[in-house]
């Protein structure tokens, strides 16, 4: 145990947690040369393309410091909003954090919003200036930064690149220096910590796990808390570049289990794993359920594609229990699922790879939050789509999510955020400047607001110069009134949106107008219609045309004329058939594309 270090990386976006840890691995020559290529733990397709970190990954490296042998536990963190679950899950299985900051950047919101997890957890820190081969680092500035947050010595910080590979070895002998070994009773019940799981297909799930007390071996009956459920160890081990299988497993090591779990919804990240005899008494405390926050209608576009897209979906849960899905039917769509998403970037994830994985076309709705009604009865309901929120009369109440969001931006776009903020129905709970040129905005904002634009309105008007971070902090009561539009009088549920009273009525012209837009023209008129309730308060025509595309047939040649309907009706593909109307996929995410 005393020669065993656990710690993470913890870093904003982009500032090259991946890149240094594979300069770690290479240093301590954990991955041969063969097997080296950029970003080595992000194994998904996806991140590799994307360059960001999805799941969290561990690996233990080998590495001899005068004369001992150490075991280096290193677990990669995701550092999206979307995934800080993941984080601190993380976190939790580690004694100490290496905290990059990239030379050129400074600190930014995920490193404040990750610190503040790290310290928490009571980890030692160890602060890394990366990105040090680049001309324009600043140094001086960003140390002043890191000392203002910490409160650290100049000598603490390391100066590295993982570029060049400049301070590697430092960080190493710092990672042993200064991170306490893990502490532990081998002899005491079993006590391991989850903290992530991945899917094979061949294997079924693997559980990576951190243990606290206790010895874990190869055949045990084990337990898992939170869900009761048993299993045998069927091979327990420790994570190299791949799996390294050992007879037992004692206290601080890090490793992995295969027992048969099918699906990864067995597996609670957070959970603790025990003896079926001899069971540890308390579980290892933080464990919380992840629970989605935004949510969207999928649908496929041929009705026929539904099974198929149940398919996918089970699949695709398989590795992702944060995806949650129910089947749902719209008028408008027909037959589909609600699924919920852990934020916007996990949804796009998703998105896309039923597009890859799948080859399945679908439409996705606009995403929304949900909300709490309480209902004049006295009863309470939460509704996860808004053609779901009942009846205006039956409702005492509407609240709905809200968070606290993190913004640190160059003083100069002070002003624009701030009134990005405040249009969003922001509240401004603090403002703090970190130095003459950067300041800290705390905000309130209601979660509903940052779904649809927020991020793309934010770097727009920072010219990219803002960071955001942010957390659920509970719900609120708001005047929120369900926007139905029609299409030639009838209601499209997919389309109804819940909005703030005081902006609906400019919202549903707003609508109205992208939706002419977006609506192709057809053989007649099309009445566009935004209301609440009964009342309609803005409306819009898309004249009708005439396209005979058979008309130059001269009625003779039936083939042609065959060939140019068949033609004509996989032009049509992407539409959806609502009434008498034709619309297109992307009248359904209109609402994201207001100016
Ligand atoms: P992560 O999001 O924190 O995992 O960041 P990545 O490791 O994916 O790095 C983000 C980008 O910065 C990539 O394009 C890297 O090639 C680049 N990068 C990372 N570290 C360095 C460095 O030390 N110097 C330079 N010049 N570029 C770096
Ligand atoms: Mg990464």
């Amino acid at each position: 145990m005393e020669n065993i270090r656990n710690f993470c990386i913890i870093a904003h976006i982009d500032h090259g947690k991946s890149t240094l840890a594979d300069r770690l691995l290479e240093f301590t020559k954990t991955v041969g040369e063969r097997d080296m290529h950029d970003q080595v733990l992000d194994s998904m397709d996806l991140e590799q393309e994307r360059g960001i970190t999805i799941k969290s990954h561990a690996i233990q490296m080998d590495y001899l410091h005068e004369g001992n042998a150490f075991k280096l536990n290193l677990i990669d963190t995701p550092g999206h909003v979307d995934f800080s679950y993941e984080v601190s899950r993380s976190i939790a299985a580690c004694e100490g954090a290496l905290l990059i900051i990239d030379a050129t950047q400074g600190i930014q919101a995920q490193t404040i919003s990750n610190l503040y997890l790290a310290i928490e957890h009571d980890l030692e820190i160890i602060p890394v200036l990366n990105k040090m081969d680049l001309p324009n680092a600043m140094p001086e500035a960003v140390e002043e930064q890191i000392i203002d947050l910490i409160g650290c010595d100049h000598e603490d910080i390391i100066h590295a690149s993982g570029k060049t590979g400049e301070g590697v070895e430092k960080i190493l002998e710092q990672i042993i220096h200064k991170i306490p070994a893990p502490k532990g009773d081998p002899e005491a019940p079993l006590q391991a910590l989850i903290f992530d799981s991945v899917f094979n297909s061949f294997r079924g799930i693997i559980a990576y796990f951190k243990i606290t007390n206790g010895q874990i071996r190869k055949k045990d009956l084990v337990k898992f808390v939170a869900t009761k459920k048993e299993y045998y160890a069927d091979e327990v081990g420790v994570l190299k570049l791949g799996l390294e299988p050992k007879d037992v497993l004692g206290p601080g090591d890090v490793g992995y289990i295969i027992s048969g779990i099918k699906t990864a919804k067995e597996v609670k990240v957070g959970d603790t794993i025990t003896h079926v005899k001899n069971p540890c008494e308390i579980a290892i405390d933080g464990f919380e359920e992840v629970k989605p926050m935004v949510f969207a209608g999928v649908y496929p576009i041929d009705a026929e594609d539904y099974e198929e897209l149940r398919y996918a979906m089970d699949k695709l849960q398989l590795n992702d229990a944060s995806l949650t899905f129910e089947p749902e039917s719209s008028a408008a769509l027909g037959f589909g699922f609600r699924c919920g998403f852990l934020g916007m970037l996990h949804m796009e994830i998703i998105q896309e790879r039923l597009d890859r994985e799948f080859d399945m076309n679908v439409i996705t709705t606009v995403p929304n939050v949900s909300y709490k009604a309480h209902l004049t009865d006295g009863s309470t309901i939460t509704v996860y789509n808004p053609s779901g929120m009942p009846a205006s009369t039956t409702i005492q109440e509407i609240d709905e999510p809200y968070i606290r969001a993190n913004i640190i931006t160059a003083s100069e776009f002070i002003g624009p955020v701030m009134n990005l903020c405040l249009d969003k129905r922001g509240e401004l709970i603090s403002q703090n400047y970190l130095t003459a040129e950067r300041a800290e905005l705390v905000f309130n904002i209601p979660l509903g607001e940052i779904v649809f634009d927020f991020y793309d309105k934010l770097k727009s008007i920072s010219k990219g110069y803002a960071s955001f971070d942010y957390h659920m902090n509970g719900y609120k009561p708001a005047k929120l009134v369900r926007l139905d539009i029609l299409l030639n009088g009838e209601m499209v549920d997919a389309l109804s949106t819940l909005i703030h009273f005081d902006n609906a009525t400019s919202f549903g012209r707003r609508m109205c107008e992208k939706l002419k837009e977006l609506i192709p023209r057809q053989q007649f008129d099309i009445a566009i219609q935004a209301a609440i309730g009964a009342k309609i308060i803005a409306r819009e025509t898309v004249k009708a045309v005439r396209k005979d595309v058979t008309a130059k047939c001269y009625g003779g040649d039936i083939t042609r004329k065959r060939k140019l309907l068949e033609k004509q009706k996989k032009g049509k593909k992407r539409m959806k058939q609502v009434g008498n109307v034709e619309v297109p996929q992307k009248a359904f995410l209109a609402v994201l594309k207001l100016d």
